[in-house]
């Protein structure tokens, strides 16, 4: 089984500051399961590293992805939608806490709550940031999930 991950969690360095994340947990738990782990990096495609972060702002209706005095929301729903397009055989994905792109739960100025990043919105898929991973329980749900 195919399940798309985010790049930074298999310790490649395409973060902002040009760093990794490596989490050997998840790449563990994906080799005893018989999960074949595909890194992508929407960040990394559409703006290059290293570069500035991206930061969540609400202005009236819209979350915007603020980056470099613009908002690239567009641009990054696009990057994402194309990703999730060029693996139609993947199952589901596995992002990271915080990022605007990656995360589950993400901060958004001026909104008082979170929102989901642009990774796991667009999914289709089950999905699941790579921290809940450490946890047997949660393991063993997203493998179900993965399954179903
Ligand atoms: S966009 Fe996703 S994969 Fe790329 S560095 Fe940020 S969290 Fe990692």
């Amino acid at each position: 089984m195919k399940v798309l991950i985010s790049s930074c969690v298999l310790g490649n360095e395409v973060r902002w500051n040009k760093q990794g994340k490596l989490n050997s947990e998840v790449v563990e738990w994906a080799e005893q399961n018989d999960i074949e782990l595909i890194p992508v990096c929407p960040e990394n495609e559409l703006l290059g590293t290293p570069r500035d972060k991206i930061r969540l702002i609400q202005i009236e209706e819209k979350t915007c992805a603020h980056y470099k005095n613009r908002d690239i929301m567009e641009e990054l729903k696009s990057k994402c939608q194309e990703i999730l397009e060029r693996y139609p055989d993947a199952s589901g994905f596995i992002g990271i806490y915080g990022s605007p792109t990656c995360g589950i739960s993400v901060g958004v100025k001026n909104l008082g709550s979170v929102t989901k990043g642009v990774m796991h919105k667009q999914c289709q898929m089950p999905t699941v940031e790579s921290n809940a991973l450490r946890n047997e329980n949660n393991r063993k749900i997203f493998l179900r999930r993965l399954n179903k």
